[in-house]
């Protein structure tokens, strides 16, 4: 009897020990570059007992790495800070797709990846950015700047700082202005900014803000946290810029103003499955939404969340109108868009 009893309890032990240490722990790729994001993952861990375990690249570095991983790949969740790249690891197949009912009931469809006829979804923005314009407010109008048509207008010729096209943010506000103009128009705009650059495109959003402030550039194109972690700093420097800067949410009179995601799903050779679902759900809770919202300046996705972020207040005037294409459309224009900018030497 007791002979018997060993092999068994053993077995069972194992089988539990195995099982409890599946439970403890889920593996993160996280292109999310964000300080802040320290106390995103700490709740979550504290909550759930789940340990985290992070690695921290951009996101053309977390696509090229599952790639080469494969099945072996220890990825469970992966994060990614822009639609196109989200929408290139479902199409490259390195994504598992989720059936969530948390995830939903509260990520808008124009917000996740195309569902497959059983409604999982390859990938899900859990907070928004706005790509905003920001001008020199001793030199330009705001009535000059107030659609993204205008960074391509003659009349702004000499203006223009933006970081290179071919960064995924400007890529998605690219193949976003595509879907809304129309391929032609698209590409004649994106060679009107080329003629109105102040300079050739160096330097990432914050580099621009600050150009803007020093009176090397008119107008620039940002997104919306870096600006709004401007807003928030005591610095007297940052007070100075703020006081030259002025912003616009442009659009707001047609179509709404470009908002890409930040986002997420579940590795396609994910070890810790249930975790992963836990922590993309996690995601989507009140208490990460209000993370986005305060910790990193981003907008909550999940419907009727209370924003009381002074930045986001402070720039939108409460809200704005943002457009309501499905995000995964930046994606399948990307080529296309990379195609433009090399026609009309967009740097
Ligand atoms: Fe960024």
């Amino acid at each position: 009897m007791f002979k018997k009893h060993i092999p068994l309890t053993c077995a069972i032990l194992l089988a539990c020990t195995a099982a409890q240490a599946q439970d403890q722990v889920v593996n993160i790729y996280s292109a999310r570059h964000y300080p802040t994001d320290e106390a995103l993952y700490s709740n979550f861990a504290q909550a759930t007992g789940i340990k985290i375990n992070r690695v921290d690249a951009d996101d053309a570095g977390i696509l090229a790495r599952l790639k080469a991983e494969g099945s072996a790949s220890p990825a469970d969740v992966i994060l990614l800070v822009d639609a196109a790249r989200l929408w290139k690891g479902e199409i490259e197949g390195l994504f598992q797709p989720v059936k969530s009912k948390v995830l939903d009931q509260t990520i808008p469809v124009h917000l996740r990846g195309k569902a497959s006829s059983d409604g999982a979804s390859p990938w899900f923005g859990f907070s928004t950015r706005a790509r905003v314009i920001v001008y020199d407010k001793v030199k330009v109008k705001k009535d000059d700047v107030d659609t993204y048509e205008e960074l391509g207008d003659p009349k702004n010729k000499g203006k223009l700082c933006i970081r290179s096209g071919s960064h995924p943010y400007n890529l998605s506000l690219f193949g976003a202005v595509t879907e809304h103009l129309g391929a032609q128009k698209a590409e004649a705009w994106l060679k009107g900014m080329v003629d109105n650059m102040a300079r050739t495109p160096k330097g990432g959003d914050t580099d621009q803000i600050k150009a803007v402030a020093a009176g090397e550039c008119g107008i620039a194109v940002t997104n919306s946290y870096y600006l709004a972690r401007i807003m928030r700093s005591d610095k007297a420097e940052d007070k100075a810029i703020m006081d030259r800067v002025g912003i616009v949410f442009p659009n707001q009179a047609s179509w709404g103003t470009h908002v890409n995601i930040a986002g997420g799903a579940m590795a396609k050779n994910a070890k810790n499955p249930a975790n992963a679902i836990k922590f993309l759900e996690y995601l989507a809770s009140a208490p990460a939404q209000d993370h986005f919202a305060n910790g990193n300046n981003e907008w909550p996705v999940v419907k009727g969340m209370k924003i009381s972020n002074p930045a986001l207040q402070a720039m939108t005037g409460g809200s704005f109108k943002s457009e309501t294409i499905p995000i995964s459309v930046v994606g399948m224009n990307q080529v296309k868009v990379q195609q433009m900018l090399d026609r009309v030497g967009f740097k």
